[in-house]
């Protein structure tokens, strides 16, 4: 082969490769966004959960107690436009959807570890009990269903599936700042 049919081959074959590079980099910048979206500024490849809400406003807090809640209140509210999509904040699998009493309807997510992670007050969900999910899909939308006085996610964080825990320091402890 002559030696500039050579470099052309080399040529295109760097073209090729800048190519694919780029189209990387812009699927790793999709997923970044994605997760920034969700509250998630660090490595991609570490990413262990994100937030449940684009966009919300902190409400009541988890331990508080009131006429509100039989019991001390179990989760953290998140405010939020009723309609809002709701994300899952780990990967996990789908072990409830339901109309739960005062939760309103409400679906459970399992997390590998044996963490519930509960979304209660939905409009709906969209997700079926046994689906796989992966942190960001959608799983349903926030409303008002249940013992609630405005549209708001209540989530609930519940290590091998017991007693709650403050959900805000369960995602804090992952890196987010909700
Ligand atoms: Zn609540």
């Amino acid at each position: 082969m002559a030696l500039a049919e050579q470099v052309a081959e080399r040529q295109q074959t760097l073209v090729a490769l800048n190519r694919r590079a780029a189209a990387r980099d812009r699927e790793l910048i999709g997923h970044r966004e994605v997760l920034a979206t969700y509250g998630y500024h660090g490595d991609p490849d570490a990413v262990r959960a994100v937030l449940p809400l684009a966009s919300y406003d902190l409400s009541a807090g988890f331990g508080l107690t009131g006429p509100l809640w039989e019991a001390e209140h179990g989760g953290q509210d998140f405010s939020a436009y009723a309609g809002e999509p709701l994300v899952a904040v780990a990967d996990g699998v789908v072990t409830e959807v339901a109309y739960a009493g005062p939760y309103g309807l409400r679906t459970i997510l399992t997390l590998p570890d044996g963490t519930e992670v509960w979304y209660c007050h939905q409009t709906d969900a969209t997700v079926v009990v046994g689906q796989e999910v992966a942190l960001t899909d959608v799983i349903g939308s926030v409303g008002s269903t249940g013992n609630s006085t405005g549209p708001h996610l209540h989530l609930e964080v519940r290590p091998a599936a017991g007693s709650p825990v403050d959900p805000m320091e369960w995602l804090r402890d992952r890196g987010l700042e909700p």
